[in-house]
């Protein structure tokens, strides 16, 4: 464990250098323990028990696919049906236990979080590919979302509102109440914040979980698991299950022993579970899904501002961000000098192992995504784009045993190419050319989804036009540090519209927390209110 000597300087996503010589070294030291750590098994937690298997699936790393990260079990039906029965067990005493103890242990576990940084970004960043500050802030991100939330509960103690009377001897209370069992279904790109997120703001809000990470990164969700049960979660509260979407996933959306579910990931899968989710009864469900995140820049840009924060969105972690900017709309009139300034600065990006200090881009997860990028290069080229950098696969210095894509800018597609409107989750962004704002506004509406989106202007008039028409969750105004990523727990709340999201209320945010609960409306009869 690393622990010692690690430096305490909050890492977000808009850091944008780390030149602390402190935290390079402790991140150093950290890797080195965590390749030690490779290869070990893992069980799933299912109550108490800790279940392995015989059937195991290997999770690879990107950055170089011989290296095993860590095995975990293929689980079966009947082993989610244990979790749920066990997370159904445990429910009565979690709820019963209070909210304030519960964001106690909350807290504790956020604070051991923060402690073990470097450790859990270490594995991290070899298990999905991150570059060290995206790692470190990931875990950061967990530790404060659980933070976050349990600050959210506090605020409104317990969610307990009195309400108005109509008469001396009536005494009437709005309660939000837990439903019961939540599945927690997470995607590959946040391992830890985005399993560790959505189980916080269920179990504070005091539900059980099953959680079932991505199986490209089982590793930090089965970590932060491990943390709750340290800190003296109960074992039913908090159960873990790996396997395959098909298998784990589907029992999980069919068993009527779960009460509710969060998935995060792609709009397909998403979109599938929403409809048949809720298909015998309603159930809350809420889906966080993909993005197709535009940026726009008017002639009255900054446009150095401007090519470095879509340089920073499109291709921080490679790409594979939901927030991760994938297509510009910029004024016709100040178009060729923009793509050279983000051309100019996209060619400074290092690739390669993103654990190595140099390195800010690195792979991407998997032979499929690389895949993904190959074609939409040869689509392109094929209809008349240019490729204004990038566009290649790096193949030497042991690059090709993972899946490393060059940072890639496109120009010249027709507008409603299907590049402009399909998420790949890749560093590739396609720039378009436009007219004017309000044609830009209409581009960038005119997706399925609504997850992010930027503009870089110096006009009040067009940044108030933008925030007015433009459909989307999270918006950012002249970001240098990202035109459409960076979000933090308590400063920007995350979540799409449209396609992006299913809820209207956003992580990250002072809404989400509710979402978990469902509201009991409780008159008592008598001389006095009752008892809280
Ligand atoms: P994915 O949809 O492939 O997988 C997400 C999870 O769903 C995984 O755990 C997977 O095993 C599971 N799953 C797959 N099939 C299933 C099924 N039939 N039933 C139940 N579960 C099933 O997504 P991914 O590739 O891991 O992640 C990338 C996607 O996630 C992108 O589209 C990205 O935009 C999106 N994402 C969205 C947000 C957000 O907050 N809106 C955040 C991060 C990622």
């Amino acid at each position: 464990m690393v622990t010692t000597g690690a430096p305490r300087m909050k890492i977000t996503y808009a850091t944008l250098s780390a030149d602390n010589e402190e935290l390079q070294s402790a991140f150093d030291r950290a890797v080195t323990t965590a390749r030690g750590q490779l290869g070990d098994r893992y069980p799933m937690l299912i109550g108490d028990e800790r279940r392995f298997a015989d059937d195991q699936f290997e999770d690879r790393s990107p950055i170089d696919a011989n290296v095993v990260v860590s095995r975990f079990p293929i689980g079966t039906a009947k082993d989610v049906q244990d979790a749920i029965a066990a997370a159904r067990a445990a429910f009565s005493a979690w709820r019963d236990l209070g909210w304030r103890r519960r964001i106690e242990l909350m807290r504790r576990a956020a604070d051991l979080i923060s402690e073990r940084q470097f450790e859990y970004a270490a594995l991290m960043a070899i298990e999905v590919g991150k570059n060290r500050l995206e790692a470190l802030g990931d875990v950061e991100e967990t530790a404060d979302l659980l933070r976050y939330y349990s600050d959210v509960m506090e605020r409104h103690q317990g969610f307990v509102e009195p309400m108005g009377s109509l008469s001396p001897t009536e005494h009437t209370r709005s309660v939000l109440k837990p439903h019961g069992v939540w599945a927690v279904i997470s995607p590959f790109n946040f391992p830890m914040a985005l399993s560790g997120g959505p189980a916080a703001g269920a179990l504070i809000a005091g539900n059980t979980v099953v959680m079932k990470p991505s199986s490209d990164a089982p590793l930090l969700a089965f970590k932060f698991a491990e943390v709750l049960r340290e800190v003296g979660v109960p074992g039913g509260a908090v159960n873990l299950v790996t396997g395959p979407g098909e298998t784990v996933g589907a029992e999980l959306e069919h068993n009527p022993g779960i009460d509710g579910l969060v998935f995060t990931g792609s709009y397909e899968v998403g979109m599938r579970l929403y409809s048949s989710f809720t298909r015998e009864y309603p159930r809350p469900i809420i889906t966080e899904m993909g993005g197709k995140n535009p940026a726009i820049v008017t002639r009255s840009a900054d446009l150095d501002e401007a090519a470095e924060g879509v340089m920073r969105s499109a291709f921080g972690f490679d790409g594979q961000k939901c927030s991760a900017n994938s297509r510009v709309y910029v004024d016709r009139t100040v178009a060729r000098q923009f793509v050279d300034t983000l051309v100019e600065k996209t060619r400074k990006l290092a690739v390669g192992d993103p654990t190595r200090r140099e390195n800010w881009m690195g792979p991407v997860i998997n032979e499929r995504a690389l895949g993904k990028f190959t074609e939409a290069v040869a689509e392109a080229q094929h209809d008349g784009g240019t490729i204004e950098v990038g566009g290649q696969v790096l193949t030497g210095d042991g690059t090709q045993r993972g899946f490393f894509p060059t940072p890639t800018v496109v120009s010249g597609l027709p507008l409603g190419h299907r590049l402009f409107h399909d998420e790949l989750f890749v560093p590739f962004v396609v720039i378009g050319e436009v007219d004017s704002l309000d044609e830009a506004l209409e581009q960038a509406n005119a997706t399925p989804y609504g997850l992010t989106a930027g503009i870089f202007s110096r006009d009040d008039t067009e940044v108030r036009r933008f925030l007015d028409r433009i459909q989307a969750g999270v918006v950012y105004v002249n970001r240098r540090s990202g035109a459409t990523t960076g979000a933090w727990p308590g400063i920007q709340s995350f979540g799409g519209w449209k396609g992006s999201g299913s809820s209207g209320k956003n992580g990250l945010g002072p809404y989400y927390v509710q979402q978990f609960m469902r509201e009991q409306s409780q008159t008592v009869m008598g001389e006095e209110p009752p008892p809280a």
